[in-house]
């Protein structure tokens, strides 16, 4: 069983507390340890020490950097796909896409590093500022605190620690601790750029300890991905500090009556099914709320229903398995217990419904009243509830209705019923002919109401971790 070194200050070290990583289906999957207080103190005291040097250092430099981490991935990447299954138990299908998109996050960062420039502005257009110019920079707000969850063990460590790199901020990053293993791989990569000591580290500490970085002053950005509660519970904590919040949802669907046809209503079926249960619904875009026209409510229900039962559940690490266990048996009881309150006030069970240890089947409901918590809390498993509505303006409104606001799906061919959706739906992205959980990982992404503040996606990221710097020029 590997032994993973933590990252420090760009070097690799062992340290304090063993953790042993225990994946949900096939039990131990490697050990670190936990970062001592001394190396978190040097990571945190190198990333002050160097953010003047990084920011201004060569973009060609930190662009070739994460080019090559972005094909050392690819190089590497099926062992990087059996590390995230045996960790996070996520089916080999999906860790093989996880580490693709991976490595295009890396890519796009170095694209973006490259492209990353400033402007001119005239100032004279003021006659008072005759013979000034302004020159207009992004700079880096500081160093950062990036914290990753554990359902994208890489991917969303990439997104954290390739736009810090891209503008030059140093990133102290803090992986999950059920899923540390693939950020520590990661690690490896990055020690081959020879970026400057400081620049990054990969820091696996517990809780308090990292409750304690976000208050440190020295690391003036945090950049958060999460649940709900513990991403607010950080924006309180510092007020007066840059937080990019990237937290959960309910994500939904609506269904107009105007497929375009028969393909279209199959396609609708088939992408909610998979998306539902993609990652046994561990997703923070996950389908799980579809909202369908009355006239074709039906015979969609019918659909997934169909679709959902040719899913192949069980071992992640089989090719051909769709949906693996959830994290752990404590959120497989969870979702058991919220589709069990369902029922007990009303929800129909179309499939699935069961618990086995870490799994739970694949779940369909209907007539869930809408104070039920698989309704209007994030499930975070594989469930999703099919309600029949009136009109498309009432499914949104449903979509709506909700605390939460990170994307939404709308299946139409009406191009109007297409526009309204994007006037009207209170969240962070529309996705118009597919699910909510369509992300392209160069895309602004994140949401708004309780789903969060800021946004990632590679571009997006480097503006919110940077800051209008003006340098005025006289006599020019
Ligand atoms: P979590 O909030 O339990 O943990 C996230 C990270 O925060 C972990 O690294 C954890 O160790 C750390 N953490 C916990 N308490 C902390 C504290 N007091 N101070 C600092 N750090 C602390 O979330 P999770 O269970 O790992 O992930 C699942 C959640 O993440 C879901 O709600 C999901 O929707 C959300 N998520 C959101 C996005 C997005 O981009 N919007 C993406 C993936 C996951």
């Amino acid at each position: 069983m590997p032994n993973a070194p933590y990252w420090v200050a760009g070097q690799a070290a062992h340290g304090g507390r063993e953790l042993v990583v225990t994946g949900p289906h096939a039990g131990p999957a490697g050990t670190t340890t936990f970062a001592t207080d001394a190396d978190v103190e040097r990571a945190v005291t190198t990333a002050d020490a160097v953010r003047h040097e990084f920011a201004a250092s060569s973009a060609a430099v930190r662009a070739d950097a994460l080019e090559h981490v972005s094909r050392r991935i690819a190089e590497r990447a099926e062992e990087f796909a059996r590390l995230i299954t045996a960790e996070a138990g996520k089916p080999l299908k999906w860790a093989r896409v996880e580490v693709a998109r991976a490595v295009s996050t890396f890519r796009w960062g170095a694209e973006e590093a490259r492209r990353w420039s400033g402007t001119l502005q005239r100032l004279d257009t003021d006659p008072a500022a005759t013979g000034r110019m302004a020159l207009l920079r992004r700079a880096p707000r500081g160093p950062v605190l990036g914290i990753a969850p554990f359902n994208f063990p890489l991917n969303l460590v990439a997104h954290k620690i390739a736009p810090a790199i891209a503008v030059g901020a140093p990133i102290v990053l803090k992986p999950a601790p059920k899923t540390p293993l693939s950020a520590l791989l990661l690690g490896e990569l990055l020690a081959e750029t020879g970026l400057p000591e400081g620049s990054w580290s990969v820091l696996p500490v517990p809780d308090e300890v990292a409750g304690q970085l976000v208050q440190d002053p020295r690391l003036p950005v945090v950049s958060f991905t999460g649940s709900v509660p513990v991403g607010w519970s950080i924006r309180d904590a510092v007020p007066r500090k840059h937080v990019t919040l990237e937290l959960g949802g309910n994500g939904a669907v609506v269904v107009g009556p105007d497929q375009g046809g028969e393909q279209s209503l199959a396609w609708a079926a088939q992408r909610i099914a998979t998306f539902a249960m993609y990652q046994a619904g561990q997703s923070c875009v996950s389908v799980q709320r579809v909202y369908a026209h009355r006239e074709v409510a039906e015979d969609l229900t019918a659909r997934i229903v169909q679709e959902v039962e040719k899913l192949r559940t069980g071992d992640p690490a089989d090719p051909a398995t769709d949906v693996g266990p959830l994290i752990d048996e404590a959120a497989a009881r969870r979702v058991e217990s919220w589709v069990d309150e369902a029922v007990a006030t009303g929800a129909r069970v179309l499939t699935g419904g069961e618990r086995t240890g870490c799994c739970y089947a694949p779940t369909v409901l209907t007539g869930v009243p809408a104070d039920a918590r698989v309704s209007c809390e994030e499930v975070f498993g594989p469930v999703v509830l099919v309600e029949p509505v009136d009109s498309t303006d009432q499914g949104f409104a449903r979509v709506n209705e909700s605390r939460f606001g990170l994307q939404a799906g709308v299946f139409t061919a009406d191009l109007q019923v297409a526009f309204r959706a994007a006037r009207v739906l209170e969240v962070g992205a529309v996705v118009i002919g597919d699910v909510p959980t369509y992300r392209a990982d160069q895309m602004p992404y994140g949401g708004v109401k309780d789903s969060g503040e800021g946004r990632e996606g590679v571009h997006a990221a480097m503006l919110d971790l940077t800051v209008d710097r003006v340098l005025v020029l006289t006599g020019i």
